[in-house]
């Protein structure tokens, strides 16, 4: 079976610097790292090349410096991977990242699996797998906490509710979203490291993907940030203590009174 993983590389910071022009972020000289979540997408991966055979395929877009990130899925047992690298693609909302990444599935062609992390853990809006599946005209499993079967054409998966679980069976090719519940990535081989060393994934651009250019990076993202700004910190708050419970409580609901919140 083909896998292919989408893994993209995140600012390893809390201090992230917006650029007040553009209102976009600024990732360069920003130290990075693998979305953790496609660790665990990765780590699936590779267990269903272990018991079917094939191949583990990584797919990113992003900066060149995304290959640092390529090489270190790489050492962890990776097959191959590609880069989508363009200024074109810069400042894309979560629809043009989608869509690239769904024109760089119609570049690779064949693939039978698709998995992504849940969120990245610097847009957060856990948005581009379901967008992905949709471009591509796929089935999504979002939430995903067990793979119970994965077999040509079929798999079997158990996805987190709000209430507690599903259990949700699809053919494939699918797209599906691993939450972090779902395995424990394992740490690179040394023979992967080896592979790492020397690895340097091909590069496809916006003239590569064949892409229509009114739909990639910022000119092509419907939504952008108005403003960003760190919230002010809150007061310290009042712990109230002394007495039992219905003390605490009674002197609770002379503060709320006090508040003028109600009577
Ligand atoms: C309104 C808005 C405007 C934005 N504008 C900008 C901007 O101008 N500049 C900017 O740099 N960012 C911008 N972002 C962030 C940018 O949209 C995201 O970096 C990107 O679209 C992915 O969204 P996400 O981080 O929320 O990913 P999620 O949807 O949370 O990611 C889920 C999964 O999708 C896959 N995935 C996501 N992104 C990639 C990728 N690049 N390559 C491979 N796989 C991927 C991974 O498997 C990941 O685990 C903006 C976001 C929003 C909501």
């Amino acid at each position: 079976m083909k896998i292919v993983v989408c893994v993209k590389q995140v600012p390893d910071t809390i201090n992230v610097r917006i650029n007040e022009k553009t209102g976009t972020m600024e990732r360069e000289g920003v130290p990075t790292m693998v979305n953790p979540y496609d660790l665990y997408a990765v780590e699936e991966a590779l267990r269903v090349k272990e018991q079917h055979g094939g191949e583990v395929m990584v797919l990113s877009m992003g900066p060149p410096q995304v290959q640092d990130a390529l090489r270190e899925v790489i050492s962890m047992g990776v097959d191959d991977a590609r880069l989508l690298c363009d200024r074109e693609f810069a400042g894309a909302d979560t629809l043009a990242t989608s869509y690239t990444l769904a024109r760089g599935f119609a570049r690779i062609g064949e693939y039978d699996l698709i998995y992504c992390g849940k969120p990245a853990i610097d847009g957060d809006t856990a948005q581009v797998g379901p967008e992905l599946a949709e471009h591509l005209n796929l089935p999504f499993i979002g939430f995903v906490r067990k793979i119970r079967e994965v077999r040509p054409g079929f798999i079997c998966a158990e996805r987190m509710t709000d209430d507690g679980g599903e259990v949700v069976e699809s053919s494939l090719p699918a797209v599906v979203s691993v939450v972090k519940e779902i395995n424990e990535p394992r740490l690179p081989s040394l023979r992967g490291k080896m592979k790492a060393k020397s690895f340097e994934a091909v590069t496809w651009s916006a003239a590569d993907l064949e892409v229509d250019r009114e739909r990639i990076g910022l000119k092509g993202s419907p939504t952008w940030v108005v403003r960003s700004f760190t919230p002010e910190p809150r007061g310290g708050g009042e712990i109230l203590a002394g007495g039992d419970s219905a003390e605490i409580a009674s002197k609770l609901a002379e503060k709320i009174r006090e508040l003028g919140v109600c009577s």
